[in-house]
Parts: structure tokens; C-alpha cells; sequence
């Protein structure tokens, strides 16, 4: 079976005290009902990761992520943080490529690229982002949106390299709307995703690569996305920040 994953996006919410009584409130929750087979991750802004990283909570079974990374290892890029920082705070994961980078700071499908091998370089998994917009939606356009983004950020990378990557797909025009994409559009595009892989590297890595739904995905709507073929489990921004809300995105996929 794939490995199943719900990460949570704080983006710039949660401060230093307030990020550790999230944390702490769904380790507890998840003490009491515990995940089975679900990899938790929790991508908290960069002071909180620090803060909270490497610290041990109830039943501790929570992993983290940064949220970005710079592909330099080090130098002269105030305000950047490199993979090798993010993995030096025991985090596992960055996110590469959210549609609110590409949007709001110009990150290219080039920059992705680089940003994902400075991941793998840092023993970093990369959670890519991709997605289409809703111009590109609207002209019919999303499978090609994603394949360019694919192709040209993460399709260069060996067998080995890839296989350490997890994707997500996320609509820009879901994301933060309150307008997730319907189950029946997730699992084309998914299905599709899935295509590409199994097209560039075979079957047994398309069969194996996580593919994450991310695009306000909720407590109320996890369950009919979740037990779609293709989606591997969700990558969660503003339901990420209620506990009791994150921790029934964690149980919503089907029994096994
Ligand atoms: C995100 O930021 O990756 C995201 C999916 O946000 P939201 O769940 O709020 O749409």
C-alpha cells in the first residue's frame, strides 16, 4: 500500500506559544486516537519549527517540515533558511513550490528544480506543489499546466532522487477559497499526475509515489477525497489550524 500522508500548512499563522499548543493539542488528540499507517507532518513557520522540532510530545509520532528552503546551502541571501538549516531542526520535509511562492515571490518551475535537489541534497523529502490556475482551468488547460510544471521541476531527477518525493496537487483557484476541487476532478487529475510518472519513470515508482490533495480540504470533505484511488491524503492549510479539525483530516480515509 502507498504511504498515506496529511501535512498541515500553518503559513505565517501561530506564533512561538501558540504553535506549541497546537502541536501539543493534536499530539494529545492523537494519544487518544492514534493514526495507523498515516504519516502526520506539521510545516510550521521557520520560528516555530525551530522551537518545536526537536522537542518530544505526548506519544510523539509527528514529523515536520519547513515550508520553503533556499537551494544555496549557505552564503549571502538574507532572510533565506537552506534545506541543511531546516534539516538541522529535525525536520524531514520541506515544501517546494507553493502557489503562494510562485505567486507572491516569483519562484519559477527552474527555482522549483533547484529547491528540490537542495532538498534531497539536505536528506530533506520534498513535498512539490503543483496545480493550475483558474484561467488554465477555464481554458481546458490544467493536464498541460501541471505536466509543464512536472517536467520541468522534478523530471530530470534519477530513479533514486525521485523516489523520495511526494507530490502535491493543488489547484490555485481551491486553495484558500473554501472551493475545493469536487472528488471527480481530483481523481482525473491525480489519475493523470500519476500517468506522467508511471510514463517517465514505470509503473512500480508511479505505484509507489505519494500524490497528496491539497485546495481547502476540510473536515467536512477529507472523507470523499481521501478514498478517491489516487490521492494519497491531503496537504491542509486553514483547517490545519484547529487541532480537533486537523486530527479528523487525519482519520478520514477509508479502513484498509
Ligand atoms: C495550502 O496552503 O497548501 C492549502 C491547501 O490551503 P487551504 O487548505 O487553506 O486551501
Amino acid at each position: 500500500m502507498r504511504e498515506r500522508i496529511v501535512a498541515a500548512n500553518w503559513k505565517m499563522n501561530m506564533g512561538i506559544d501558540s504553535g506549541f499548543e497546537l502541536v501539543d493539542n493534536i499530539s494529545k488528540l492523537l494519544v487518544k486516537q492514534p493514526a495507523e499507517n498515516v504519516t502526520v507532518i506539521i510545516a510550521p513557520s521557520f520560528i516555530s519549527l525551530f522551537s518545536i522540532a526537536d522537542m518530544i510530545f505526548e506519544g510523539d509520532s509527528l514529523k515536520y517540515a519547513g515550508q520553503n528552503c533556499h537551494y544555496e546551502q549557505s552564503g549571502a541571501y538574507t532572510g533565506e533558511i537552506s534545506a541543511e538549516m531546516i534539516a538541522d531542526t529535525g525536520a524531514e520535509y520541506v515544501i517546494v513550490g507553493h502557489s503562494e511562492r510562485r505567486r507572491n515571490f516569483g519562484e519559477t518551475n527552474e527555482m522549483v528544480g533547484k529547491k528540490v535537489a537542495a532538498a534531497l541534497r539536505a536528506g530533506l523529502k520534498p513535498i512539490v506543489c503543483c496545480g493550475e490556475t483558474i484561467e488554465q482551468r477555464k481554458a481546458g488547460k490544467q493536464s498541460d499546466a501541471v505536466k509543464t510544471q512536472l517536467t520541468e521541476s522534478l523530471f530530470s531527477l534519477s530513479k533514486e532522487d525521485f523516489a523520495n518525493v511526494i507530490i502535491a496537487y493543488e489547484p490555485v483557484w481551491a486553495i484558500g477559497t473554501g472551493e475545493n476541487a469536487t472528488p471527480e476532478q481530483a481523481q482525473e487529475m491525480h489519475g493523470y499526475i500519476r500517468g506522467l510518472i508511471n510514463k517517465k519513470y514505470a509503473k512500480k515508482m508511479a505505484e509507489a509515489t505519494p500524490i497528496i490533495y491539497g485546495g481547502s480540504c476540510n473536515a467536512a470533505n477529507a472523507k470523499s477525497l481521501f478514498k478517491l484511488p489516487d490521492v494519497d491524503g491531503g496537504l491542509i492549510g486553514g483547517a490545519s489550524l484547529k487541532a480537533a479539525d486537523f486530527v479528523a483530516i487525519v482519520h478520514s480515509f477509508p479502513e484498509e
